[in-house]
């Protein structure tokens, strides 16, 4: 048993749906009490989608547990192939059907229909939402290629160049309710084209069943979201021979690399790389004077595995920030956080307890938090700073407008997106000089529309700055601060003044002092060089 108020994933037949409802021709049945239909909401409210997703629920009641729930499945299973007529058929269970076992994946194979059925078999006690999408992903490309191809393991990535054609790859892992993805493919479309190379089939978002099984046209795979399409890629290589990318060219620098990777993996020949560069406006827009106050800025990141190693190349190489914290919620991608933490000389966080991020977040004290939708609650609640990165997300997080990650138009958007919450240079500056404006108080945001003085964000922040006050003076924790040394921590711009309490009290640990004053503070400063 475990207490939980937030879940940063949903439980495995989410991410079955998610599958279904990106692929056209599929319909999926799934054996779920009455009232899992909430998860409807999140196609049609956060998606904002204009058609029910193609699910079929058996609904069942308590009523029901006492007669015949297999009955009802096969009743379910019939109504939804004769109304919907689709090209494929998942069948599979929520988490409370899971515990009655009717197997309604092998009762809907012994109903003689003609289409391809694939029974999902997705363990919701042990299993998450992003597993339980790549699981459903991966039974329905083998379920429909085991019949259709031949194996072919002596595929050749080069084979374009001897039939006289462009080079064509699937881009596999987009799907409904992940991050951006209907941008983000919009992007990598247009990046591969100007390189020459056609798209062959995209996958699950929009394909058919039929697409699926054109899966082995192409001459490599390029795998988007690991999270979802991984698992796939790798079955694709070892049974047919097709390499993929493990590049994600989210950032310009990922997008380099990600384009010389398929350059090399197609043998195509590599274009220069000042062209490549001044593609997107990011290198320059942190190169120039104004983002100098951006230097060193410390940087919380949270979030999908994908996202979060992404982030955190582009915060240390392509923006200048320091990372401070990072960490992920994927347990399948928790070995390759934990390197690029190593790298950062720093210690993965690998959680789904959004209070146990929450608490890391306070502990390093950050300028700026990088996370999900979870982290920009515990963001507000902190008075800190935050962009959104990766789901889970909200609804504001599938915007009208054009908003890729990836490729040189995805690092234009994270530049913007990411500089927008932290105040601009200018406004930084005079509120550490000023202290008395009555309207550019301490902690304001004039571009964020602040109306001079508190506001309710301001207002929160302040008082958990005097909650921590109140804690740090309690007799049971010393060091305590003098009322001097209070006035003295006021002058600390209030971005960084969480980070100076919190040194400041750790040298006076240190040096066995008791009591913290101005001079203490400065000491401290020194210290630390903060
Ligand atoms: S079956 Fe699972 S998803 Fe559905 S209501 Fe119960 S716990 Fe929630």
């Amino acid at each position: 048993m475990e207490l939980t108020l937030w879940t940063y994933e949903g439980p495995p037949h989410i991410g079955a749906m998610r599958i279904a409802s990106s692929m056209k021709g599929v319909h999926y049945v799934l054996h779920a009490p009455q009232g899992d239909t909430y998860a409807d909401l999140l196609f049609t409210m956060i998606e904002r989608r204009g058609k029910r997703p193609p699910v079929t629920y058996t609904t069942f009641q308590a009523r029901d547990l006492g007669g015949d729930t297999a009955e009802l499945v096969k009743g379910h299973i019939r109504e939804a192939v004769e109304r919907f007529q689709p090209d494929a058929l998942l069948v599979g269970e929520s988490c409370t059907a899971e515990l009655i076992q009717d197997q309604p994946g092998s009762l809907a194979k012994g109903m003689g229909y003609e289409i391809p059925i694939v029974n999902l078999e997705l363990p919701a006690y042990s299993k998450k939402e992003n597993w339980g999408g790549a699981e459903t992903f991966y039974q329905l490309v083998r379920g429909l290629l085991k019949n259709h191809s031949q194996n072919q393991p002596d595929h050749k990535p080069t084979a374009w160049k001897s039939e006289g054609r462009r080079p064509r790859v699937n881009l596999l892992g987009p799907s409904l309710l992940g991050f951006r993805c209907r941008d983000d493919i919009l992007e990598i479309q247009k990046i591969l084209s100007q390189h020459g190379i056609d798209i062959n089939v995209i996958a699950p978002l929009e394909a058919s069943p039929a697409d699926l099984i054109r899966l082995t046209k192409a001459d490599a795979n390029v795998c988007l979201y690991p999270e979802i399409a991984e698992s796939t890629c790798i079955w694709l290589e070892r049974t047919f021979g097709h390499p993929y990318t493990k590049t994600i060219p989210i950032g310009v620098g990922a997008t380099q690399d990600f384009i010389e990777e398929v350059h090399k993996i197609l043998e195509l020949d590599f274009p220069t790389a000042k062209e490549e560069i001044d593609q997107s406006r990011l290198t320059w827009y942190s190169n120039s004077v104004d983002s100098n106050y951006l230097t060193g800025k410390r940087v919380f990141i949270f979030g999908d595995g994908t996202h979060a190693i992404s982030a955190a190349r582009i915060a240390d190489k392509e923006l200048g920030f320091k990372v401070v914290g990072i960490g992920t919620y994927s347990r399948e991608m928790a070995r390759q956080v934990r390197s690029v933490a190593k790298e950062l000389e720093l210690e993965a966080l690998i959680t789904n307890d959004y209070l146990e991020v929450e608490e890391a977040i306070k502990e390093c004290a950050p300028e700026l938090v990088l996370g999900t939708q979870m982290e920009r609650h515990s963001a507000k609640r902190l008075g800190i700073p935050c962009a959104v990165i990766s789901t889970p997300m909200h609804v504001q997080d599938v915007p009208a407008r054009y908003s890729p990650q990836m490729g040189w138009e995805g690092a234009n958007v994270i530049f913007d997106d990411w500089v927008h919450p932290l105040m601009m240079g200018l406004e930084e500056h005079l509120i550490g000089m000023f202290r008395h404006d009555f309207e550019f108080t301490d902690g304001h945001q004039s571009h964020l529309g602040h109306v001079g003085g508190s506001t309710k964000e301001t207002e929160a922040a302040q008082s958990q700055t005097i909650q921590d006050s109140i804690d740090s003076n309690r007799a049971d924790h010393l060091p305590c601060w003098t009322s001097e040394g209070e006035i003295e921590l006021s002058k600390i711009p209030f971005f960084v003044r969480g980070k100076v309490r919190k040194n400041t009290e750790k040298y006076a640990r240190q040096i066995g002092c008791q009591e913290i004053d101005g001079e203490i503070l400065l000491d401290a400063k020194a210290h630390f060089k903060a």
